[in-house]
């Protein structure tokens, strides 16, 4: 049985750019990883997975700009943000092409839910505690 799919809205932090998916469910994952906090400037990243065929960018095609990041599997991961505010919307990394990786806060609702779990927990300072997430090491 096949879950009923719900449609997501979210855009960046100025408004031209504006995307819409659908997801039988959001589940997020925190990622520490140098290249997530780097880009993020952020300790953590928030990142929800988003089936490709199920994304599009509803709005502001022409202002979103890309950066090719190089992901841990060594391929590139392109990492796309608003070229007008900067705000980072989403990841497509090219070793995982059947997912985009939508960075949570961007969405229209306020994601409140736990983290399904995180990676690079070496990487986060001990005074943020997120002791609901189970992190997962190489
Ligand atoms: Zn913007
Ligand atoms: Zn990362």
């Amino acid at each position: 049985m096949t879950e009923p799919l719900v449609t997501v809205t979210g855009g960046c932090r100025c408004g031209r750019v504006r995307y819409e998916a659908r997801t039988a469910g959001l589940r997020s994952v925190v990622c520490a990883c140098p290249d997530c906090q780097r880009s993020s400037g952020s300790f953590v990243s928030v990142a929800v997975a988003i089936k490709t065929e199920l994304f599009r960018i509803t709005a502001g095609d022409d202002a979103l700009k890309s950066y090719a990041d190089t992901g841990e599997s060594g391929q590139p991961v392109h990492r796309h943000f608003c070229g007008e505010c900067g705000s980072q919307l989403f990841a497509k990394p090219e070793s995982y092409a059947e997912i985009v990786s939508l960075r949570a806060m961007t969405l229209d609702e306020p994601f409140t839910d736990p983290p399904a779990f995180g990676i690079f927990e070496q990487n986060i300072p001990a005074w943020i505690q997120l002791p609901d997430v189970t992190f997962y090491t190489e």
